[in-house]
């Protein structure tokens, strides 16, 4: 899910299960595909994944949008 944030005048992405920002998420964090526990970060779609995946999969890390 993604919500515009007035505060920081930014979209989040947060967290498919708990609705919560990446930053406040405190979901035990595994890739969505292979279950790698390495490195992994929300992307925008709010699912977690590894940079492998993610990459083979062509999603951004949900932060990346943020400058
Ligand atoms: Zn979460
Ligand atoms: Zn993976």
């Amino acid at each position: 899910m993604r919500v515009f944030d007035p505060a920081a005048a930014t979209v989040l992405t947060l967290c498919s299960q708990c609705d919560k920002p990446e930053s406040q998420c405190t979901c035990e964090k595994f890739c969505c595909f292979c279950q790698s526990q390495f490195n992994i970060r929300l992307a925008v779609d709010g699912m977690y994944y590894c940079p492998d995946c993610r990459e083979a999969c062509d999603v951004r890390v949900a932060d990346a949008e943020q400058h």
